[in-house]
């Protein structure tokens, strides 16, 4: 079974790339964002007084081209009463297709979040910031491990940690020196102790509360004991954020390798961060390949293998990758042939001849290979999961395996 919302969300990045390409040859591409409240007849006289200001414009080429995005934006408005729940954006305009031609192109998109403001953005390129945005995990965590001599404050944004405050103490250690009385020193140490914890509680206050609240999840205390528990006892964290302790971890570390230390400690209590399960798949997949179980599958054709026999219990994808599966048709004979290639190479790609008569040979189907294997996964019952970039597994996935990797259900030897 696909994993709806994460092939939604592969697929949206993979348009928003394909929009990103596409360039006009003056300021002539059209990008419209409508939120759901705005009145479609609004946004129709706007586009009209645009059409008319249109007329202004120098070159007659590019006048042209607005004015004919515009009524073609215009016509496709009349299809749309009101716009969807999250709003609709409409990309339009005349798209440099080489060779000294352009072609009038139009892309209608329900984003995957509510639309906030109207946008009418005309440029060379069409406006994508905004849905780009969206892609990104924006749930913050907060991060700080501490002890009596140090403590560093991070945040886990999306799936990345972030050191952002470090600090030490002078707080002295047990031992006292010579000529001190017991007490007077046990009095000056807990005095230290106590300012070195006022120090971290507002330096990390501030950190937390600069994060838009409503994104801001909550925050992990990690620590020896009996630290960590006396410094969350102590409340010297802002009330705020004193709330929302979500949890405290022993841990050894406690500068920047103490945050990763931290993370990899609070497993369940991320169980639904994307980061997380990701994690899971490829420290899975690494294990079986570490013990030679067998249960560890990677490269393409391994993979494809794998999956048509119904071996593979999780397909794991780099979405990075960015390869086409061509299909290759002899002109003469009955030859047929299957390669994949790089998707950038798709345009000057020239299939060789037919290895059987020698003829020439033709694309007659190029599919993308992250479609190809999931509708194979598909049809197995097979789990897919798509695996970002962001994490140092993540990015072995791409840079040692290809960016095709499976956990199987069984051993088959491939
Ligand atoms: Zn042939």
């Amino acid at each position: 079974m696909v994993e709806s919302e994460a092939h939604k969300k592969y697929e949206f990045k993979r348009t928003l790339e394909a929009l990103s390409d596409k360039h006009g040859r003056g300021t002539e591409l059209i990008s419209l964002y409508i939120p759901h409240d705005k009145q479609i007849h609004e946004v129709s006289s706007q586009l009209r007084e645009e059409f008319g200001q249109a007329s202004n414009i120098k070159s007659r080429v590019t006048r042209q081209n607005v004015t004919g995005a515009i009524e073609s934006l215009l016509s496709r408005l009349k299809l749309i009463p009101k716009a969807p729940v999250n709003g609709v954006v409409i990309f339009c305009g005349a798209v440099d297709i080489g060779a000294n031609k352009t072609d009038m192109q139009t892309f209608i998109m329900e984003p995957p979040e509510p639309l906030v403001s109207y946008k009418y953005h005309c440029d060379s390129s069409f406006l994508l910031t905004p849905l780009e945005d969206m892609l990104h995990e924006k749930r913050t965590y907060g991060l700080l491990v501490l002890d009596r001599r140090e403590a560093t404050v991070g945040l886990l944004i999306g799936k990345h940690i972030e050191e952002m405050s470090h600090l030490t103490s002078n707080v002295p250690g047990k031992q006292r020196k010579g000529g001190q009385s017991s007490h007077r020193f046990q009095q000056l140490r807990l005095i230290a102790i106590n300012d070195f914890y006022t120090k971290i509680g507002v330096a990390a206050s501030e950190v937390y509360l600069a994060v838009d609240m409503k994104d801001f999840m909550g925050v992990f205390i990690g620590g020896p004991s009996p630290t960590k528990e006396e410094f969350e006892s102590g409340a010297y964290l802002h009330h705020e954020i004193q709330k929302k302790i979500l949890g405290l971890f022993d841990v050894a570390y406690t500068d920047e390798s103490g945050l990763h230390e931290l993370f990899d400690k609070l497993g369940d209590a991320l169980q639904d961060l994307d980061v997380v399960k990701e994690k899971k798949y490829m420290e899975r997949f690494m294990k079986e390949l570490v013990n030679d179980t067998g249960l560890a599958s990677y490269g393409e054709d391994q993979v494809r293998k794998n999956l048509e026999m119904g071996s593979v219990d999780t397909l794991l994808l780099s979405d990075e990758l960015r390869k086409l599966r061509l299909t290759i048709k002899c002109g003469n004979c009955t030859n047929e042939e299957k390669k994949t290639i790089l998707k950038k190479a798709g345009e000057e790609y020239q299939p060789l001849n037919c290895s059987k008569c020698g003829s020439g040979m033709k694309i007659v189907e190029s599919v993308d290979i992250v479609e190809e294997l999931s509708t194979i996964a598909d049809q197995m019952s097979t789990n897919i999961a798509f695996i970002s970039n962001d994490f140092e597994e993540g990015n072995q996935l791409m840079s040692a395996f290809g960016g095709i990797g499976a956990i199987l259900r069984f051993k088959t030897g491939i």
